[in-house]
């Protein structure tokens, strides 16, 4: 993907949001539920002191019908309420230009668009244009697919109707194979995002990508070492009696615990210690020489095909590639290598092999 310079003059993150802890945290119910309930949770959000800024949804995108699908208008009152009360600023997801204008009149600080929102360039375009001119921050989550194209032009869009104040928020991504996770995270995406995009915060939500609070705290850590910009994980004051992603919401109180726990990486520094230098000087120094021997036999790969072109030889030689595949992958376990690692690896090399000698040969 070439398209970096597209996106140049982000606002910073803590211009339009102010970090009440490390990390920055966006927490509150998935649903705006009732008036009680998005104020229990905010005053107990509150007594924490974690949390930078309130979030809720309260128009619920449901995969199936006849579900909660949140109280719509009425709960922007009860949030407007939380803002009094406790000054968190307030972050509400919207799918349509109806959603933008009743957030807008409604003082919402933050708008978020969802995962479902984000695959559809049709519904994306028409939000982009509908906050031509407004100075107001977005989040956007991930598609629901793995996408990374996709998640990138829906940034662009909305950078391009004039929005300035923009994050991503990886929520991870829906695969077939049902694993671990309730969404997988395929960490190279974000990390592939924020390659493309340097000025662009990327936030994480562990919550619908672990699906579970006990898988939180994981995802999180994981997060952070990925140097993660800030967190939106959704909390409930009784998370059993939510009426929407009840399994992974998390108590006000638990989530102040898991904080606690948490190995918080320096943000900013690029090489905070002497010892790291030294270090990084012997990788560079042993990846010039792995470059080095990759190209001694993708050599040695040339000279064999012209030895097949002569004899005749189809250039995959199953048997011998099977063998390779084993005695290496034997090397490297003893040497203490990961075995899928080593198959990935040992596949790219055959791949690359098989290219070069077709080209030949051909
Ligand atoms: C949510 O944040 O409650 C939500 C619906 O998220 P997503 O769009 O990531 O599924
Ligand atoms: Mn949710």
């Amino acid at each position: 993907m070439e398209r970096t310079s597209d996106i140049f003059d982000i606002t910073p993150l803590d211009n339009w949001l102010q970090a009440k802890s490390e990390p920055l945290i966006i927490s509150g119910p998935c649903s705006a539920e009732s008036r009680e309930q998005v104020m229990t949770t905010a005053a107990r959000l509150h007594e924490t002191g974690l949390v930078s800024a309130f979030r809720s949804g309260i128009w619920k995108p449901r995969t199936r019908p006849n579900g909660f699908e949140g109280h719509g208008e009425i709960a922007l009152q009860w949030l407007t309420e939380v803002k009094e009360t406790y000054g968190f600023p307030l972050a509400v997801e919207v799918a349509t230009p109806k959603h933008v204008e009743a957030c807008l009149k409604a003082g919402i600080d933050i708008l978020w668009i969802g995962a479902r929102t984000s695959v559809n360039p049709f519904s994306i375009q028409e939000l982009a244009q509908a906050l031509r001119g407004v100075d107001v921050p977005v989040m956007i989550k991930n598609p629901l697919n793995p996408d990374l194209s996709l998640w990138m032009g829906v940034i662009e869009r909305f950078y391009m109707s004039g929005i300035k104040k923009l994050a991503a928020v990886h929520r991870g991504f829906n695969t077939y194979e049902k694993s671990h996770y309730r969404n997988e995270p395929l960490w190279d995406i974000p990390v592939k995002l924020k390659s493309n995009f340097p000025q662009l915060p990327v936030l994480c939500d562990p919550s619908h990508i672990a699906g579970k609070r006990s898988l939180l705290f994981e995802v999180i850590q994981q997060a952070l070492l990925l140097d993660a910009d800030g967190f939106m994980i959704e909390s409930h004051y009784d998370p059993g009696v939510a009426l929407t992603d009840a399994a992974q919401q998390v108590t006000p109180s638990d989530l102040s615990k898991l904080v606690e726990k948490l190995k918080i990486p320096v943000k900013g520094e690029e090489n905070p210690c002497k010892e790291m230098e030294i270090l990084r000087n012997r990788v560079d120094e042993l990846d010039k020489m792995l470059i080095h021997i990759l190209s001694q036999r993708m050599g040695v790969v040339d000279e064999m095909a012209h030895v097949k072109k002569e004899c005749r030889m189809a250039v995959l030689q199953i048997k011998r590639w099977k063998t390779i595949m084993e005695t290496r992958t034997g090397y490297g376990l003893e040497k203490g290598l990961n075995k899928e690692f080593l198959e990935n690896l040992l596949d790219l090399i055959h791949q690359e092999s098989i290219r070069i000698q077709s080209k030949i040969i051909t």
